[in-house]
């Protein structure tokens, strides 16, 4: 059925939607795909459910590749799985929670883990049934804190989710690697730019986890990859610095003067020379912004009374706190370096964390930047802050980064040179669960030997109606979307220009002969409309070929337009079909 522009339920619209933050939500909205009914919540018009229905194909087709088999679940979903797993409370204020006339507890599905496992334990109880993997294209529903860009991050929006049921460990991996390259396949065919990447399992569980993410500035996932090939969302960055060593058990400080008259250019130096970073080298903007702690021993004495980073208020009251003497509290300037030539009798580098604690500050050290380091210690007591005065960042009391702190150039985990941050959306995730389900809600099955076993689990989810959002993130220019052809509403946006009768005979023609062989297509009917505002609506609409019927008819010739590059080519009507197929 060739879709008609004089008949479709569409209205474009020339102004982004007021609420829109990003592209595709402003983009979707425009182009007549998505309206809003709630925050997070959207209806899909007759274009954009052709693309969401494009998206599942291609998961469905990749799913079915593999050998997983399709079903559908209720999204209304009783309280009691969810609680054997603990997840009525570990999802918190995310769940949609709901009570029937008798006052019994309902969720609406926020995934599904929970009721696979307990369907598979209600028929299968045999190792003969396994390997098996099941999989849904489904509504889920979460009550996201900030549910602001479109279907990116909706409260209703569908998902595809997988869940594999293994009687042991190697044949789990071989379901996992299974749905990790139909995963790939499935992101290859929607035409996304993305990366896989380590993740943290979150409220899955689970020991391991990997996620397939969009590259997009807009993406809310920020991850780190270094030119060695490691990449992990930042959330599963946790030792980017190794956990610092407890004052009592690191190794002997090493205390050395420094040159006579510390010059921010010679402590540059120094710490080249004593410190030298595999990054890159120190330089005088690391210095003057947080970099070196030095030490005051106004005295001379090996006893500190406080300590500062020269040039910078940012070790001030509020980051040390009471605990330390006020007096003591000056900003180091470069002065203060040649009034006290005792001052800078040690250093603290990065990596150096300072404790408060009742009756002082603290340090523990990043082994790996120990030597020449200075200690400054108090009394143990609990209630502990750590900050990291070197770079300014907030560390776990266990001593790591906070996730969302890793910064550009920290080294990676695996020594694979300095990190580099980027921005992704994640389209989807796939988690060894292992047993966490399996042995919530006892799905066992008996096996070679007679034997019961807890069966292996895997879930792999994919953000469908997010992957049509991401893909307009990805493919889009000012004039507005760009369909990859494989998810694209029509493969071909077909326009007829003027008001001459044989201009839409022809065009009329052409559109059937098109869908008799097979190409789509959104037919641009519209008489009384202007060229200028079909040759508009064609591109915010972003079918990726755009054929004009117009003024060349009267040579047999019409326009093919190529949305992505605007190259244009006259081809004779006659070739049309030929041409386009
Ligand atoms: P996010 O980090 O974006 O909140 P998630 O880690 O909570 O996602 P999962 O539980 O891993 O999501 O769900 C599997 C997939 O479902 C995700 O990879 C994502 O593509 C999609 N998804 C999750 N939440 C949403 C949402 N609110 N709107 C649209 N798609 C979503
Ligand atoms: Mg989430
Ligand atoms: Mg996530
Ligand atoms: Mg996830």
């Amino acid at each position: 059925m060739v879709m008609r522009m004089s008949t479709l339920f569409l209205r474009t619209l020339r102004e982004d939607p007021v609420d829109a933050e990003v592209v595709s939500h402003k983009l979707l909205v425009r182009a007549g795909y998505v309206r809003r009914a709630a925050p997070g919540i959207y209806s899909w018009l007759p274009l954009g459910y052709r693309v969401l229905r494009n998206v599942e194909a291609i998961v469905r087709e990749e799913m079915d590749a593999i050998g997983a088999q399709e079903v559908h679940f209720p999204a209304l979903l009783p309280k009691e799985p969810y609680e054997a797993s603990n997840r009525w409370e570990e999802y918190g204020d995310s769940v949609f929670r709901l009570q029937d006339r008798k006052k019994a507890d309902y969720l609406l599905g926020p995934t599904h883990e929970e009721m696979f496992t307990l369907l598979v334990k209600d028929l299968y109880s045999s190792y003969k049934d396994l390997p098996l993997s099941l999989y849904q294209i489904q509504t889920k529903y979460r009550d996201e804190a900030r549910p602001r860009a479109g279907i990116l991050r909706g409260r209703e929006f569908v998902m595809k989710d997988s869940y594999s049921f293994d009687v042991s460990d190697e044949s789990f991996m071989r379901s996992y690697q299974a749905h990790r390259e139909a995963y790939i396949k499935i992101f290859d065919r929607l035409g996304l730019d993305y990366v896989i990447v380590d993740a943290m399992s979150g409220a899955m569980g689970g020991s391991a986890s990997e996620e397939f993410l969009a590259n997009a500035a807009s993406g809310e996932d920020t991850y780190v990859r270094s030119p060695g090939g490691y990449a992990a969302n930042v959330e599963a960055v946790h030792t980017v610095v190794p956990p610092p060593v407890p004052y009592d058990d690191a190794p002997a400080a090493h205390v050395e003067d420094t040159p006579d008259t510390p010059t921010i250019e010679t402590l540059v130096d120094h710490l080249n020379e004593r410190f030298p970073r595999t990054d890159r080298p120190w330089s005088a903007a690391d210095t003057l912004k947080n970099v070196l702690v030095m030490l005051k021993h106004p005295d001379g004495s090996r006893e500190p009374l406080a300590i500062g980073v020269p040039g910078d208020r940012d070790v001030d009251e509020k980051r040390l706190g009471a605990q330390v003497e006020p007096a003591a509290l000056d900003v180091f300037t470069e002065d203060d370096f040649a009034a006290y030539p005792t001052l800078a009798k040690g250093y603290i580098g990065p990596g150096v964390l300072g404790e408060k604690n009742a009756s002082g500050i603290r340090f523990l050290v990043d082994p790996r930047v120990v030597e020449g380091t200075r200690w400054v210690t108090g009394a143990d007591a609990p209630g502990k802050h750590v900050l990291d005065l070197v770079a300014g960042r907030d560390f776990t009391p266990d001593g790591t980064i906070e996730a969302a702190e890793v910064r550009e150039g920290d080294p990676a985990p695996d020594g694979s040179g300095p990190l580099e941050l980027a921005r992704g959306i994640e389209m989807g995730h796939i988690f060894q669960l292992g047993r966490k389900y399996s042995e919530a809600l006892g799905l066992q099955v008996l096996d070679e030997n007679g034997k019961l076993v807890t069966v292996t689990m895997g879930s792999y989810g994919v953000g469908v109606s997010r992957a049509v959002a991401a893909i307009v993130e990805n493919s889009h220019d000012d004039a507005g979307i760009i369909w990859p052809r494989e998810v694209s509403p029509a493969d071909i946006h077909l326009v007829a220009t003027g008001k001459d009768d044989a201009v839409f005979d022809a065009a009329g023609q052409l559109a059937a002969d098109l869908e008799a062989s097979g190409v789509s297509v959104l037919y641009d009917d519209r008489r009384g409309v202007s060229p200028g505002v079909k040759f508009k609506d064609s591109e915010l609409v972003g079918v990726p070929t755009i054929v004009v019927v117009g003024r060349g008819l009267v040579d047999g010739l019409i326009e093919v337009k190529d949305r992505r590059s605007g190259e244009r080519t006259e081809v004779p009507l006659s070739d049309a079909v030929a041409h386009l197929r």
